[in-house]
């Protein structure tokens, strides 16, 4: 029942004992995982994995961390991620805090990477350390990407615009920790079908394991923690957490796809800027549903700002049957009426 969608079980940390522990996973109900890799070799070792494991997927790319002892061949990346199994782009991002001099590279090399996920059209891993603002700005210039900010520690007022953007967000083993008042303030605002459950696997293990290996099953702990915040049990969350990954990543019979998960933005005092945009859903880029699959190609060939395709807005938040058309953002507005 428990999907961990950040988990790097190529990771050195796992050669002991990886082809014990994968199937252990399995048995003790994790039922599905995302491996990213974090340079070429790893990422690599990531598709391996998914080829072994049938409950295991990978993400293809290049991490800041690693940029320095990668060649950084995007064409390499690009030829991984037609892999089957490769479902997203990842882990890509910024980190300001381990690599102080790289900075306009580790830019280039993200915007490169985001560029690469458009024109596949997958999803991105996003890894940010100590860089929101320079992240949040590159999350803005590229509008039609989607996937997930992996463990987000930025602010409320960050996290509200990445939502409106069409974001999901990680949570991963530091929400139990006892000095975790930000990312349990994120955790609240976020709207439940925008929040994935994460390990980060070797590392950011949960209380009360913290300073051991960590591993998918430790996510009874995230669970525990969502659901604390949410109002839900542990295995509600973890359930809301599966259909979520299975959505964004496109896997498996994700409810979702089919259907326009269309939800406002929630209207907060906190941010103008969001409330402003309440109306506005960005569902289509991360439903993968059919017809904004269509919509998007379609989009791409035509000179018209709206590609013209329209289905009924089904969820919550949006009156039943309304139609939306899928606007040149990925969005979706109100048909005006001719
Ligand atoms: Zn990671």
């Amino acid at each position: 029942m428990y999907f961990d969608t950040h988990a790097h079980y190529d990771d050195r940390h796992f050669d002991s004992d990886r082809d014990e522990l994968l199937p252990a996973l399995f048995e003790a109900g994790v039922e599905l995982i995302v491996d990213p890799g974090c340079d070429t070799a790893s990422s690599r070792a990531a598709l391996a994995l998914a080829e072994q494991y049938p409950f295991v997927w990978a993400a293809v790319g290049i991490h800041p961390e690693e940029m320095a002892h990668d060649p950084c061949d995007l064409a390499v990346i690009r030829e991984l991620a037609r892999h089957p199994k490769c479902v997203a782009i990842g882990e890509v991002g910024l980190d300001y805090y381990w690599d102080k001099e790289h900075r306009a590279e580790q830019r280039a090399l993200f915007r490169a990477q985001m560029e690469l996920a458009l024109e596949l059209d997958k999803p991105v891993i996003v890894h940010d350390r100590d860089a929101h603002g320079d992240c949040l700005a590159i999350a803005r210039d590229y509008p039609g990407a989607r996937g997930v900010f992996h463990c987000f520690s930025g602010s409320a007022e960050m996290a509200e615009e990445l939502l409106a953007l069409g974001w999901h967000l990680g949570f991963d083993g530091p929400i139990t920790y006892k000095n975790a008042r930000r990312a349990l303030e994120v955790l609240a605002l976020c709207p439940p079908e925008r929040i994935l459950m994460e390990t980060d696997s070797p590392y950011l293990t949960p209380v009360p394991l913290r300073g051991k290996r960590n591993d998918s099953r430790n996510l009874i702990y995230v669970a525990e923690k969502i659901g604390e915040v949410k109002g839900l049990t542990a295995e509600e969350a973890a359930a809301l957490c599966m259909e979520n990954g299975k959505r964004l990543f496109g896997i498996g019979d994700a409810p979702g796809r089919s259907r326009c998960w269309a939800t406002p933005a929630p209207a907060s005092p906190r941010s103008r800027r969001s409330s402003a945009r309440s109306t506005t859903c960005r569902c289509c880029i991360w439903t993968r549903c059919s017809s904004c699959r269509t919509g998007r190609s379609a989009r791409r060939t035509s000179s018209s700002t709206s590609c013209g395709i329209s289905w009924a807005a089904t969820t919550a938040g949006s009156s039943t049957g309304t139609t939306a058309i899928c606007c040149s953002r990925g969005g979706w507005r109100r048909p005006t009426r001719s």
